[in-house]
């Protein structure tokens, strides 16, 4: 048993540099080749870095957990971190590292597709190198998490492409019924889920084309962009999407049928009334004869429950598999 003091001792021999080079030689041999292909949007005669020490850095901030840009700029200007960049992009002469601001205004204007394809690149040699492969579900499955989350909010319009939501609410001096307009951006994420680890997969904004939208944008319609992209990019590969209740309806299922994928989502009874209605009835009808054919139970350290299921409930054609768990 190691203490957590002794823990503590023997990660401060570990060299994190050296650690992170050799994941990157050993899984993304050619990544600092595509971080310099990417398609540099600034103009030629105005730059002084090349995209890959531009992208290197925010990878290493992150790598390193810092919060910010400016906590970039402040802890990576030392001349030691100056060497090791140039050493790990094979820039000897580099003298500098660029300012924050620098790579923002980089940032900004560099389209999304490029780090997209980079992205892409990198999840299929992981693939290739089978290291998840004991993490698939049921030895065949790759599962694959869909999720929506806020990453903006203000308090005024803040592009063309913003979601608004209406609150009404009631003013607190003169009583008056009042609404309040608040602006926001969302993402829906793929995440790959490998053990305990997630990895971002694909991402789609969820955002108003337009401002004078009749329909805003939302999360359903931005996963059936997203689930053809992804299928797009990973043409063969089985999948089991994982996700919540408002993914459980005819739609989504007929996309999983078709792109030959198996899902996994949570039920709420509200969702599709028939379902709930049937898994009850079925449930119920074995309960009374006596049978506990699909019905296992769980004991678990502490944990004591029961999981019931019924297989292939017709649901305009399509052959869903209800299971509930009480805990
Ligand atoms: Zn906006």
């Amino acid at each position: 048993m190691v203490t957590r003091k002794e823990k503590r001792e023997m990660e401060k021999e570990v060299n994190y540099l050296f650690e992170l080079l050799k994941t990157q030689n050993h899984f993304f041999k050619n990544l600092n080749k595509l971080l310099k292909e990417v398609d540099d949007p600034r103009h030629q005669s105005y730059i002084t870095y090349d995209t890959e020490v531009l992208l290197m850095m925010v990878i290493l901030k992150n790598a390193c957990n810092l919060k910010s840009m400016r906590e970039m700029t402040n802890e990576f200007n030392k001349e030691e971190c100056i060497k090791n960049v140039g050493k790990w992009l094979g820039n000897e002469d580099l003298e500098e590292l660029p300012h924050y601001d620098t790579i923002n205004d980089f940032l900004s204007r560099l389209n999304p597709a490029e780090l997209e394809r980079i992205r892409i690149d990198m999840i299929k040699k992981l693939f290739k190198k089978r290291c998840f492969d004991s993490h698939r579900i049921n030895g065949e499955y790759w599962g694959i998490a869909i999720d929506g989350t806020g990453i903006f909010t203000f308090d005024k319009k803040h592009c063309e492409h913003c979601l608004r939501r209406v609150y009404k609410y009631t003013d607190k001096e003169t009583g008056e019924e009042k609404t309040k307009t608040i602006y926001m951006h969302h993402v829906l994420e793929a995440k790959l889920i490998v053990g305990n680890m997630v990895l971002s997969v694909a991402s789609e904004f969820i955002e108003n084309e337009s401002e004078d939208v009749k329909k805003q944008d939302c999360e359903l319609k931005a996963f059936y962009r997203l689930t053809a992209r992804l299928k797009d990019t990973f043409k063969k590969l089985p999948i089991c999407l994982i996700a919540d209740s408002l993914y459980a309806c005819e739609n989504v299922f007929k996309q999983c049928k078709a792109n030959n994928w198996n899902y996994l989502f949570r039920f709420k009874e509200d969702r599709i009334k028939s379902i709930t209605d049937e898994f009850q009835a079925l449930k119920n009808m074995e309960e009374e004869e006596g049978k506990k054919a699909n019905v296992v139970k769980i004991r678990e350290s502490e944990q004591r429950g029961e999981i019931t299921w019924v297989n292939d409930i017709d649901y305009r054609g399509l052959g869903v598999n209800v299971f509930e768990c009480e805990v």
